[in-house]
This record gives structure tokens, sequence and C-alpha cells, in this order.
């Protein structure tokens, strides 16, 4: 391996990193990351840290799992590639498929349309549902309705359907008819509502506005995350999903579940809608479907769509999409691996019990440490602190300060992600009770540095 500080200006000269300033990794050099096993990642000056992050929230069974590894390189040597493009299919993913299916059974989702990950998933539902009003006779029906704060990838459609400016503003003008509702985010909100249940009620009531003002025969779907992720761990109070499902079929607008992150065990159920007990007609997962270890990802397709596009017999439902990547056996092979090893291991019941840890000292390190303005979790392993350089007023932390937080963390003994004001923790779901207060002691080593 090339040296520390050849690697350092190499990566400056050569790398350009996604969610970053250019000129930024000049400043601020990243982690190179060079080894991992376990929980565990290694830099490149031989520090070793528990990885907080998870990869980006997808490598829920750790560093070291040998049966994915293991499947992929027999895949490798069977089948690297083929597409399953009309006329083609390979065995590898047809296995995966009926696992899929058993898999999302309690969902109600039962066929898979595959891509390549969390952004092209949510690229699929949106065509999906557009098409299936197509198919049905409904062609008004165009439009797409989201949370602000809600976070889906990077296309244009999901940037659309995203409600943070700062992953629109650059890219505008994005798809027309996409509209944002109030998240039921309890420490911000325009209502000035801090109860959760009131707060639902109220995004509901909300929601149920802005159909009636866009009208509901011009709307396709409304996309959710059945808990916020990027946009700062924000899970919404029991009643909101259900309530949205409830709205959405009252008024024909397809429900689209993006479980990129919350699909597969996080919220310390086997996926988001099921921690809810909804089930949506689309529902978008990529991340942890291999572990991380092979870009993928599955569109889990429910009945009620199912059939509208298998039973058409006008030619409308010829599906005009598609991945080179979609179904690639390397992938299907990892995957089935992986969902045998996170139902083997009961990963979600491990999430439920260590995220239970980890959020109440999460809430401890409130109590000690002004800077935290909000604590958020109690779902699984999704946790995220909300900074802020005044708890009267709110008003965020400044970004030299979160950076602080972060690199004192790094020191001593936990890598964790900071996004805007808050610092997010989502590590992988085998962590043990240990590793847990590895992390905590490391972040109050990082408020206490302040
Ligand atoms: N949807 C959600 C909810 C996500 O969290 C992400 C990624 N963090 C995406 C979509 C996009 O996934 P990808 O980065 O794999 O394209």
């Amino acid at each position: 391996m090339k040296d520390s500080n050849f690697l350092k200006e190499m990566n400056a000269r050569s790398v350009w990193h996604p969610m970053a300033h250019p000129a930024d990794s000049l400043a601020n050099p990243p982690t190179i990351v060079t080894g991992a096993q376990g929980v565990r990642i290694t830099d490149v000056d031989g520090h070793e840290v528990v990885d907080g992050v998870g990869g980006l929230w997808n490598v829920n069974l750790g560093f070291s799992c040998q049966p994915i590894k293991d499947a992929i390189a027999a895949q490798l040597d069977r089948l690297p590639y083929y597409s399953i493009f009309r006329g083609t299919s390979n065995d590898a993913v047809i296995e995966l498929s009926e696992e899929l299916r058993d898999f999302f059974a309690p969902d109600g989702l039962t066929r898979a349309f595959y891509t390549s990950g969390g952004s092209d998933s949510v690229e699929t539902a949106l065509r999906l549902a557009r098409q299936y009003h197509k198919i049905r006779g409904e062609a008004g029906r165009t439009k797409f309705l989201s949370l602000k704060k809600g976070y889906h990838g990077t296309h244009f459609g999901g940037a659309s359907v995203n409600g943070n400016a700062n992953f629109r503003t650059a890219y505008e003008p994005l798809l027309a008819g996409c509209h944002h509702i109030p998240a039921p985010y309890t420490y911000r909100n325009p209502f000035n509502e801090t109860d959760p249940a009131k707060l639902a009620q109220l995004c509901l009531s909300a929601l149920e506005d802005e159909i009636a003002f866009q009208g509901a025969n011009t709307i396709a779907a409304f996309i959710m995350e059945p808990i916020l992720g990027a946009g700062g761990v924000i899970p919404p109070h029991e009643s909101f999903m259900p309530g949205v499902r409830e709205i959405c079929s009252k008024n024909g607008i397809l429900l689209i579940a993006d479980e990129v992150i919350t699909a597969f065990g996080r919220t310390g159920s086997w996926t988001g809608s099921r921690h809810w007990g909804v089930q949506p007609d689309l529902m978008c997962t990529a991340k942890a479907i291999t572990n991380g270890y092979f870009p993928f990802g599955a569109v889990m397709i429910a009945d009620k769509v199912v059939e509208v596009f298998e039973k058409d017999e006008t030619g409308k439902a010829a599906i005009g999409h598609g991945y080179t990547y979609s179904g690639h056996p390397v992938g299907a092979a990892a995957a089935l691996a992986c969902l045998a090893e996170t139902k083997r291991l009961n990963v979600p019941e491990n999430a439920a019990a260590r995220g239970a840890e980890l959020h109440a000292g999460l809430l401890a390190l409130q109590e000690q440490f002004d800077v935290i303005g909000d604590v958020r979790g109690g779902h699984g392993l999704m946790c995220a602190v909300e900074l802020v350089s005044d708890r009267t007023t709110k008003a965020p932390i400044d970004k030299k300060s979160i950076g602080q937080v972060q690199e004192v963390a790094y020191q001593s003994g936990a890598m964790v992600r900071v996004s805007g004001p808050n610092i997010i923790l989502s590590p992988p779901l085998v962590l043990t009770s240990d590793d847990v207060q590895v992390i905590l002691s490391a972040l109050k080593a990082g408020f206490a540095s302040l």
C-alpha cells in the first residue's frame, strides 16, 4: 500500500467527493480507510475505530461477513454477468426473487424490479407509479407528493421529491409537479407543536389540504421514508404512516415506501413499513440488501400494482425502464447470502436492543451537555443528535464546532457522521453493548472538547 501522505496528496488532486465542496478535500483531507474487520475500520495511519456510520447505513452485518464474500466469489466464477432484459434471465436472480417474495410477503409485496442502488430504486418506483395510472386510464395522475426533510437520492426524479434545499437548489429546475408537506419533526415545525401525536395529525391534515389543492386526480404517488434518515433521523409518531396510508388509499394515490435505509432490520423490525404496520404499494430497497458489498437494489411491488401491469392487454404495461445491472447475478448472489445471514443472526432483535442502549446513552449525554438540542432515535440503530449553539433559541451549531466533535470522537474511538447540525449514528446491526459504550464515550469526549 502507498504511504499515507502520498495517498492524501493524490486524493486531493484526483478525487471529487460526493456531497462535498471540491475545494474542501484540500483544506480538510478525508480519513482514508484502508481496512475493516467486524464493526471496526482502520485508516491509512493505522488508527482503528468503531464504525458508528455502518459504511453509509448499509454494512448491517459488519465488514467480515464471510458467507457473502464466498457467494460473490463463487458467482464470479460461475456467471459474472448476464442481463435480465427481455429475453434472458439468470438463475441467481430467480433464486433471490423467490427469497425476497417470502421475505416481503408480510408487507404484501410479491414482485421485484432490480436496480443498482437507492437512487435507481426511487427512480424506478416513481416511473412505475406514473405508468400504473396510465395503464388504468388515469393519465392525468402525474404529480408526486413527499415530505420536507425527506431524502430520496440524487437522480432528477428523486431530487425533485427530496425535501432539503441543499440537494435541490444547484440542480433546479427539477421535475415539475412535485410538492412537499411538513415532516412530523417535533423539534422544529411550522406549527410549533411539540407533542408527536398532535404533530402527526397536523401533518396529515397538511397532506389532505395539499391533495385537495392539487386535485387528487392529478397525483400519482406519495413517497416517504418510514423513519426519515439523511434528513436527521426523524421518527414520526406511530399514527403517521398508517394515516398516510389511509389518505393515499382514499384518494387513489400510490404509497411508495422509500426503505433504502430502513429495510432489512435497521429499525429493529424487518422493514420500516412493518414497523408501523403499513403495507405500501411500492417499496424501494438497496444498501443493506447486499450488506454494502455490491451495488444493488430492488423495488418490491404490491399485488394491486402487479395485477394492473400483468393483466394489461393494451400494451401500455410494457416497461420502458431498466438498468444494465438490473438483476446482476453477482449482486443477486450477494443479496441471497446477505438475506440468509440477516435471518440467521436475527439482526433486527440486536438492532432494537443495542439501539435502545445507544438512545438511552445519548439522552444521558443531553443532560450533561447544553450543546445537545435534541436527541432522536428509539427505533433500532438509527439515532441523531442535533447540536445547537443556544438551547433557548435553538440556533444551529456552527460548522467548525460540529467538525471538532466529529474529529475528537474519531480520535477517541468512533467514526460518526455529520450532516448539517446533526451527528448521525447508524452503526452495523451486529454491534455489541461494549461497542455502543465506545461510541458513547467517544462522543462524550467530542462534546467535552467544545
Ligand atoms: N433513498 C434513501 C431513503 C436514502 O437514504 C438514500 C441514500 N442515503 C437513497 C435513496 C439513495 O441511495 P443511493 O445513494 O444508493 O443512490
